[in-house]
């Protein structure tokens, strides 16, 4: 479903991205772990052309990512943020049909219709007709992963969903997110929650330094990791 190959990216001096290749199956769980600065929303974000891969080729479903397809790529690959970014003006409802409408062109009638089974799924119907600062940032993320579905992606990306939660939100976020993995969606996933990982990834990277340190299951990545580097990352964390 995606393949990456040789991935850098350059910021001024700063190599941030020092060659990365990897391949993520359809139906795979992904969750991306990694200190602070190592490059994990660099990746994402090349991923889905937020950035120019200062060299190296990401492909999507087959199709090598260019600057003429990068649009039509991108309708492919649902993003979610830490910080939601929800439009502020709109009703839930209205969020949720406004690029099925402005980009897919499908009709209003069935864009509410997809928008409102999805709202039922992340447990959010009643909210329709709310302005997102009526909602806690728990239902704002979750409205946030419903928006990100109604474009029917084939690849869901999460930057660090869960960050910017109390704690007793992030429950109900991640919960979401398992479901989504249960149904076979496609995810990768950016998480200092460890937990999930473990329990919901079939695939753990590991990034530090720009470098991907360790592709490993959870089961091996968390009982036993070949990298010193992940050893000391795991004794901060855990
Ligand atoms: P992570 O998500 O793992 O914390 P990032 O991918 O955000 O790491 O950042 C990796 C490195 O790239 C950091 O050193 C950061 O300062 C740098 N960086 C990220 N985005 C930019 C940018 N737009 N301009 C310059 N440097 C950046
Ligand atoms: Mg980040």
């Amino acid at each position: 479903m995606i393949k990456v190959e040789n991935l850098h990216k350059t910021y001024g001096k700063n190599e941030v991205l020092k060659g990365i290749s990897t391949e993520i199956k359809e139906k795979e769980v992904i969750a991306v772990i990694g200190p602070s600065g190592s490059g994990k929303s660099t990746f994402l974000r090349c991923i889905n052309r937020l950035e120019d891969p200062t060299s190296g080729q990401i492909s999507v479903g087959g199709t090598i990512i260019t600057e003429k397809n990068v649009m039509k790529v991108r309708e492919n690959l649902g993003m979610v943020f830490q910080h939601f970014y929800l439009y502020p003006h709109k009703t839930v409802l209205e969020n949720l049909i406004y690029a099925p409408i402005k980009v897919k062109g499908i009709s209003k009638d069935e864009a509410i219709k997809s928008a409102e089974e999805l709202l039922n799924k992340v447990g959010l119907f009643e909210k329709r007709n709310e302005y997102p600062n009526r909602l806690s940032g728990g239902q704002k993320q979750r409205v946030a992963i419903a928006r990100a579905l109604a474009m029917n992606p084939s690849v869901m990306l999460f930057d660090e969903p869960t960050s910017a939660l109390d704690p007793e939100m992030v429950k109900e976020v991640l919960a979401v997110m398992k479901n989504l993995a249960e149904s076979g969606m496609t995810m990768i996933i950016v998480t200092h929650e460890m937990g999930f990982a473990k329990e919901v990834a079939d695939r753990i990277l590991f990034l530090e330094g720009g470098q991907l340190v360790e592709d490993a299951t959870p089961k091996e990545f968390f009982s036993a990791p070949k990298s010193q580097r992940a050893k000391e990352f795991l004794e901060k964390v855990l």
